[in-house]
């Protein structure tokens, strides 16, 4: 689409009636392809939701696991969740995909319990214009209360930059959370730019450490104090913390010492889909056959 387009060539920092050069082209041709095949997508039954599983550090046990969605367009195969969700939000299309996204999620957690299954709290991301919308909380309690699931099995993820554009509507929307037994927690925490003074009135439970600390901690000293000081600050918040992107056993045990609670990553395992999520990692919580 033309304003798609129009939106990459302004992204691009020239002047929009400059050389287009055969970069921006390319650039721009992929996301017309991409923003015409997402029209489809949720019709089509192309989505699906991936479940990652975060691990308590203290205890070993699952918590939690976070859900991811997953694209697999039948014209253009699998597409990323990092270039697809920028477009979407763009088109408007983010606020059906995201709707989309809650309702999969309740189904789901409906189904363990259907299944004799005790689910854990799964975590849903939420982008910027579903956050806009100030009936947010309630059209997530009316579709907890279509599944017949408890709010305590339901997470969402805020981005730190999420959060922090406009402080005030932020407070209200999590106070809204809150009232439902809704929790929240901040996504991405350290890339954004709260200022503590809000941070400290956003009533958020958890901090999501983000993976670019994680990564390198372990080597660069600068990215070792930066995860120490966030988990201080999350305590003397009364937040819990976990750290994202863990891949080894080396970050894992630094976390230990800093006394991060939680971690999730492909050390402990990759999205997964939903039936295998099931098999190795709620095998434990299986109660009864109906
Ligand atoms: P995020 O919410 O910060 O999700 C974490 C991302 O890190 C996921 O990428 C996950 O697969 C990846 N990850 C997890 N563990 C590791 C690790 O050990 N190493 C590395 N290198 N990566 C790891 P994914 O699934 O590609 O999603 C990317 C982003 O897309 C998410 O970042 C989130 O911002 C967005 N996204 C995904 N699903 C949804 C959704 O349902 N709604 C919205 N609004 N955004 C979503
Ligand atoms: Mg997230
Ligand atoms: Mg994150
Ligand atoms: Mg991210």
């Amino acid at each position: 689409r033309a304003d798609t387009a129009m939106y990459y060539a302004k992204r691009s920092g020239r002047n929009q009636y400059a050389f287009f050069s055969e970069e921006m082209q390319a650039i721009s041709t992929r996301a017309l392809t991409l923003g015409n095949a997402l029209h489809d997508a949720l019709d089509q039954a192309e989505f699906s939701l991936y479940y990652q599983p975060q691990v308590s550090l203290s205890t070993g046990k699952i918590i939690g696991a976070e859900a991811l969605i997953r694209w697999h367009s039948k014209t253009l195969g699998d597409v990323s969740p990092a270039e697809f969700i920028p477009l979407a939000e763009e088109s408007g299309q983010i606020l059906a995909i995201g709707e989309w996204v809650l309702r999969e999620t309740a189904r789901q957690i409906k189904q363990w319990l259907d299944d004799g299954i005790e689910p854990v709290r799964i975590a849903v991301n939420l982008s910027y214009a579903q956050f806009q919308a100030n009936d947010l909380p309630l059209i997530v309690s009316a579709i907890l209360n279509e599944y017949d699931v408890s709010a305590k099995y339901l997470e969402l993820e805020l981005t730190e930059r999420i959060a922090t554009k406009n402080p005030k509507h932020t407070i209200t929307i999590l106070e809204s959370f809150q009232q439902y037994g809704i929790k929240t927690a901040i996504d991405d925490f350290g890339t954004g730019y709260s200022s503590l003074s809000y941070l400290q009135r956003f009533p958020v439970y958890k901090l999501k450490i983000d993976q670019s600390f994680i990564r390198n901690m372990t080597t660069n000293k600068n990215d070792y104090v930066i995860v120490g000081i966030i988990i201080l600050l999350a305590q003397q918040l009364e937040m819990t913390t976990i750290a994202e992107g863990v891949e080894t056993k080396e970050q894992l045990d630094l976390l230990k010492q800093l006394g991060c609670d939680d971690i999730q990553g492909y050390h402990i395992s990759r999205p997964i889909p939903a039936d295998e999520f099931t098999r190795h990692f709620l095998e434990a919580n299986i109660k009864s056959k109906n």
